[in-house]
């Protein structure tokens, strides 16, 4: 027999299976005898499932699968961009192509197909998109590369001829390199405003609030369990529910690594050294902290107890950590270049 520490029932161990603190499908690793059998498939599909479903485009990128393997937002999606060349006549001057970018399953680049039209205008020279040099050109560049980036995905680039134009006719190739394709695509619902930002961390702070729960229950013993904020953590838990409005059990507040994510800053968190779901219990102004850090993006520091006196295990010097382990990060070199070659096309005098 055993207590279940979300719903405190005493239960015999067969009704135990074990229980990532931190979710197996955010890289945890530990697993613990603690939840029940019941209580981990109702706050899996409420808390668990609501946080990591928001966390997708995190775990995509960090390889981190889940029951179903590793998520991909981006599964066989079509995106129009544009894509920046910069010509070798004109250095500094940067025209925006059109294209149309393609993933496969797996989330990489598939195809990219530049829509028809004419780009600009430099020195006397349209720029156009040219079917017939364009495609010849650039299938001879992926038979060389495609030895050596055998790990990415792409079939082709094609720019289609254009139909509105004369000038398609008189294609005259020259290489510029410039970098194409990058890693795996940046995520798009991470990258933008203050709005999405605090959107992703409203979503994963009840998941935020039952680690730290989860954990101090472990590292003291059980002893936690009859805290004054601990009833009201599990009631909260409980209750949960994405559609409704959550009132937060405890104090707490969140502190954004980045306020909104620009290419430079998209860059430094790429190229962190690691990117783990930290949680770290501490005594700090007459309280217990839990501080809990997801992937270097956001930090929690949620008041898990105001009875520190309680736990004399937990100090300041004491260490009380635990954190996930997440081994591969992008599957493509960080220094993948690809090269694409504009068409320039000269205009008839
Ligand atoms: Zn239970």
């Amino acid at each position: 027999m055993r207590i279940c520490i979300l719903c405190k029932k005493m239960k015999d161990d067969s009704f135990f299976n074990d229980e990532h603190i931190i979710l197996k499908s955010l890289g945890g690793k530990k697993k613990f005898k603690c939840v029940c059998e019941d209580c981990n498939s109702n706050f899996g599909d409420s808390v668990d499932v609501f946080a990591s479903d928001t966390l997708v485009g995190i775990r995509y990128l960090l390889n981190i699968a889940g029951r179903k393997g590793i998520p991909n937002p981006y599964k066989e999606s079509k995106t129009e961009t544009f894509y920046p060349l910069e010509f070798k006549d004109n250095p500094g001057i940067v025209t925006n192509v059109k294209v149309l970018m393609e993933m496969d399953k797996k989330g990489y680049f598939k195809k990219c197909t530049a829509i028809p039209g004419v780009y600009d205008y430099a020195e006397g020279k349209l720029i156009v998109s040219d079917e017939k040099n364009f495609r010849k050109f650039f299938e001879k560049t992926i038979d060389k590369l495609s030895e050596k980036y055998k790990h990415v995905s792409v079939s082709a680039l094609y720019i289609k001829k254009d139909s509105h134009s004369d000038n398609s006719g008189e294609g005259a190739c020259f290489v510029e390199k410039k970098q194409f394709l990058e890693k795996k695509p940046r995520i798009l619902f991470l990258s933008y405003g203050k709005e999405e930002l605090t959107y992703l961390i409203k979503c994963c702070y009840p998941l935020a609030l039952k680690m730290a729960y989860e954990y101090i229950c472990v590292i003291t013993d059980l002893k936690y369990l009859d805290d004054d904020l601990a009833e009201p953590i599990r009631l909260f838990l409980k209750n949960f529910d994405k559609k409704g409005d959550n009132i937060l059990p405890t104090n707490a507040t969140c502190e954004p690594l980045y306020k909104k994510m620009d290419d430079q800053e998209w860059e430094q968190w790429m190229n962190l050294p690691d990117h783990n779901i930290t949680i770290n219990i501490e005594s700090k102004n007459d309280r217990i902290i839990a501080k809990v850090d997801m992937f270097h993006f956001f930090n929690y520091e949620i008041t898990i107890s105001e009875n520190p006196s309680r736990y004399p295990e937990i100090n300041e010097t004491l260490c009380n950590k635990i954190e996930s382990k997440i081994e591969s990060f992008s599957k493509i070199a960080p220094n993948f270049k690809l090269d694409i070659i504009p068409i320039y096309v000269k205009l008839k005098e």
